[in-house]
């Protein structure tokens, strides 16, 4: 697997001015249709040997047209939702989770997103213009520690791109998935991760539904709650002086506001057992141990 410094690591094979043109293959809502949330698996293609990545890299998507100052849309970027072979495990085509985004102007009109209604609306058969690969801050280690992965929303594509290249590879590490949605109808792709879980020993699932679940305290019950409940299953990897095997690789991928909260259940947790949480955290972070990618 590669890391960010190795010099195979492709990066920006397609610059926003020369995009790749791919093919759209699938496009299939992930929530259901009376959800307030339209989230899609789309999935492209591209032509034999024109497109490389590895898994927690993202693309870039450009709306055509111009913008407001006359220039080209910049390309939103989406992580990729596949491993390193491909959706179909074919080498050309990989699959992106997007939610549709609809926000209200200045006048209070609804409007929706230009990248995100372009992917959401796409046809088989669609052409699109995809930039990239980027990203290097994400990638999945090479060593085979325990992994910790907590996702908000569509957060959760890397997570898929990462559990998919382990799966066929059989890479035997044993994973703790943390998924947080609005309600169970909008857990992404859950499906896919019972399965997973009940498949072999070592991995584990486990869920926040925000609108359906409440603390004592009666707020919403987020991801990081999730985490602080399994205490006492994570402390072994994640004390410090464990041996390096044993100490887990921690991933967030989501809303920025999941950042602070899981900071905070992390420091809580080194509190309560004697290490001070401000220098717990940060060693987490200075070793490249946690590794946040927000929005
Ligand atoms: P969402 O559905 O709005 O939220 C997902 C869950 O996170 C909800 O339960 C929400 O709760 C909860 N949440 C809100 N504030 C939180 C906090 N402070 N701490 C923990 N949980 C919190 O999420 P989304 O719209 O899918 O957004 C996902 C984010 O991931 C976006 O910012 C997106 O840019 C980013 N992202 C996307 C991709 C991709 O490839 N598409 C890749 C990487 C990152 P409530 O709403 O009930 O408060």
């Amino acid at each position: 697997m590669l890391v960010s410094h190795d010099p195979d690591l492709p990066l920006h094979l397609y610059p926003p001015k020369q995009p790749l043109q791919v093919e759209v293959l699938r496009n299939e809502r992930l929530t259901p249709e009376d959800s307030a949330q339209d989230v899609r698996h789309v999935v492209i293609r591209w032509p034999k040997g024109a497109f490389f990545f590895v898994e927690g890299q993202s693309v870039g998507i450009a709306p055509p047209g111009l913008n407001s100052r006359g220039r080209p849309h910049p390309p939103r970027l989406y992580s990729v939702a596949s491993a390193r072979d491909g959706e179909d495990g074919d080498g050309q085509t990989l699959a992106l989770t997007v939610k549709r985004y609809v926000y209200a102007d200045e006048s209070g009109q609804l409007c929706q997103g230009l990248s995100s209604s372009l992917l959401c609306d796409a046809q088989p058969g669609d052409l699109l213009p995809m930039t990239g690969p980027v990203g290097r801050d994400l990638l999945l280690g090479a060593a085979p520690q325990p992994l910790i992965l907590i996702a908000t929303g569509t957060g959760i594509a890397p997570f898929r791109a990462f559990l998919q290249q382990l799966q066929r590879t059989a890479d035997p590490r044993p994973v703790w998935l943390f998924q947080g949605a609005q309600t169970h109808a909008d857990l992404l792709y859950a499906a896919e991760w019972q399965r997973w879980q009940s498949d072999a020993a070592g991995r584990h699932w486990r869920t926040a539904c925000s609108r359906e679940e409440a603390l004592p305290s009666g707020s919403r019950r987020y991801v990081q709650h999730a985490l602080a409940d399994q205490a006492e299953a994570l402390w072994p990897w994640l004390v410090p002086g464990a041996a390096e095997s044993q100490q887990a690789q921690i991933y967030l991928c989501g809303l920025r506001g999941m950042e602070q909260g899981v900071l905070e259940v992390l420091g809580q947790l080194a509190a309560e057992r004697g290490f001070p949480a401000d220098a717990f955290v940060s060693d987490l972070r200075t070793t490249g141990r946690l590794r946040v990618e927000v929005y």
